[in-house]
């Protein structure tokens, strides 16, 4: 094997390249990850900047019977914390932290909405009933890290009785896949009720998925130094295995029948096999398919189609905060893991509507009209907050904290606002608004207090991370996806067209985050060390 060829390429060092670099590493491939950026881990990332550490993708973990049972098996040791989290709406807070609250969720909801008690009571009862199918989905952990051949204990004490329940729960999970509005609207009728219990999910995310998630509230944990200690573990066992890793190297072509990648710098590299870890439009945009079968194109060009005229799911806007104020005046008010709605009144479709208008006639609106299109969104919307000093006080100088703020926001918005020349503007405008939403209700220690403050918005995630629409968990919701969504089935989720090119990540299944990311990550592996 000449230096530029490999057993196994992979493009993208988010958490899904990782995993899969570091399974093929360990079973002695020869083994190359590419990443375009200085420093790997994607969406999975933390930074510091003045001392204080923040979170740019996500902002806790869940196990979801994966990262811990990928951890043990790889044998990394990684210090963690619960990650607690807290919900608010207005000035009604509680704090998650067993089955149990769910009660307080309850009487939450049922003091903002008293004529709405008996609704309320149904939707209790079905989230009930998810996180119990929850408790039966992720209740043993994932076969896929399990040395299924030696390990007979697990297979007959825990898989065999576990299998029954999980063909009997993912049915249920299947059934319940509408869009969770629309599934709202069979259950609640106050719009603003169902605002609150919903808008802080992206758009038609499958009902199942989003009322699951007080089961995820309370599988949250966070990686002891912050989350991106995940990807720089798995990063160093890479190394140990003998995996190599390129950082700041794009991959700029794909030359699938000589097996041969490119770089920005035209360097090339040959591979038996190939495992795109990356957004999934850039793949069919960049890949030559020529001395390719017929019937192999013609699979390639069909499938290119559907990716193609998809779009990314949502994304985010952030803001980043340093904060002159010790973490002992937070920590009275809520946990470091924080979802808070300012106001009950919801976000409605109208804003949407008015959105809508918004971007169609972009060139003839005014500065002035988006900016009140903002006022009302940032004021209706609900944010996540996150304060890595409360769940690891090392993250940040003594008697200060550092904040993350974000609310979902619109690709395009930001897009048109860049085009007509007013980006940065349009950046500071969203910043005041939301400090202004924050200090004037949940935290108004912040107003007089804040040393510093930057933000990050879809563009600079697209530019980041290469993710279509600067998007953060991969497809839209809007339309069917184009790649595998059902669980039973998500062993195939990692094949291409292309025989000797697989795919893994947050693009190759839906829904995904990171658990998923990893899981498709260790699938891609195991068909190539099967092959
Ligand atoms: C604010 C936020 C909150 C989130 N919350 C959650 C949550 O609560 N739960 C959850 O499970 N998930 C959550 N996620 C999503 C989760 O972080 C991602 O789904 C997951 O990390 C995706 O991993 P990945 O490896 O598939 O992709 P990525 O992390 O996007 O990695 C792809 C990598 O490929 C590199 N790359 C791209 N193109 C090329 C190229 N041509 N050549 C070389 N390298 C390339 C990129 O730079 C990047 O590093 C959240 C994300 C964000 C941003």
């Amino acid at each position: 094997m000449t230096d530029n060829k490999y057993n196994t390429l992979i493009v993208g060092g988010g958490i899904a390249g990782l995993t899969s670099a570091a399974y093929l590493a360990r079973e002695g491939q020869k083994v190359l990850l590419f990443e375009k950026n200085r420093e790997c881990g994607g969406l999975v990332n933390s930074f510091v900047r003045d001392g204080f550490h923040f979170d740019a993708g996500v902002r806790a973990l869940e196990d979801a019977g994966v990262v811990f049972p990928m951890l043990k098996d790889l044998g990394i040791q990684l210090e963690v914390v619960k990650s607690p989290v807290s919900i608010g709406i207005e000035d009604h807070i509680i704090h998650v932290d067993s089955m149990d609250s769910l009660k307080q969720y309850r009487a939450l909801l049922a003091s903002l909405y008293p004529e709405s008690e008996g609704e309320i009571d149904a939707l209790i009862q079905i989230i009930r009933k998810i996180m119990k199918n929850m408790d039966v989905l992720y209740g043993i952990e994932n076969p896929v890290f399990k040395d299924l051949k030696r390990d007979r204990a697990f297979i007959f004490k825990k898989l065999l009785p576990w299998l029954p329940k999980f063909i009997f729960t993912v049915g249920k999970i299947n059934r319940m896949n509408m869009p969770v509005e629309d599934y709202l609207d069979t259950i609640v009728h106050d719009p603003s009720l169902k605002d609150m219990i919903s808008q802080h999910f992206f758009k038609n995310t499958p009902a199942f998925f989003a009322l699951s998630y007080f089961s995820l509230y309370l599988d949250y944990f966070y990686p002891k130094g912050g989350v991106g200690t995940l990807a720089e573990v798995l990063k160093n066992k890479i190394c140990e295995y003998g995996g190599e890793i390129k950082t700041e190297t794009r991959i700029t072509e794909v030359i699938s029948d000589r097996c041969l990648v490119k770089d920005q710098n035209h360097c090339t590299y040959g591979y038996d096999s190939l495992i795109w870890a990356a957004d999934l439009k850039t793949f069919y945009s960049i890949t030559q398919t020529g001395g390719l079968s017929p019937r192999i194109r013609v699979k390639f060009e069909d499938m290119k189609q559907k990716v193609c005229s998809h779009r990314g799911g949502d994304s985010v806007f952030t803001l980043f905060l340093e904060v002159n104020e010790p973490l002992e005046t937070f920590k009275k008010i809520a946990n470091g893991h924080f979802f808070y709605t300012p106001s009950k009144q919801g976000l409605g479709e109208t804003l949407w509507d008015e959105l809508n208008h918004l971007l169609k006639n972009f060139e003839k609106i005014k500065k002035s009209e988006i900016c009140a299109w903002l006022d009302h969104y940032t004021r209706l919307n609900t944010y996540e907050i996150s304060i890595p000093g409360l769940k690891d006080p090392d993250l940040v100088p003594p008697g200060k904290t550092g904040l993350i703020i974000s609310l979902l926001a619109e690709y395009d918005l930001f897009k048109k606002v860049r085009e007509a020349g007013w980006y940065d503007e349009f950046k500071v405008e969203l910043e005041n608004r939301i400090l202004s939403v924050i200090s004037g209700s949940v935290y108004p220690m912040l107003k007089d207090n804040i040393l510093a403050r930057f933000s990050s918005t879809p563009l600079s995630i697209e530019a980041r991370t290469g993710s279509s629409e600067g998007a953060i968990t991969g497809w839209s919701f809007q339309k069917p996806v184009p790649v595998v969504h059902k669980i039973q089935y998500s062993d195939r989720s990692v094949r291409t067209p292309i025989p000797s090119i697989y795919q893994s990540g947050q693009w190759a299944y839906s829904p995904a985050g990171v658990p998923m990311s990893i899981l498709t990550g260790k699938l891609a592996a195991d068909k190539i060390l099967k092959k």
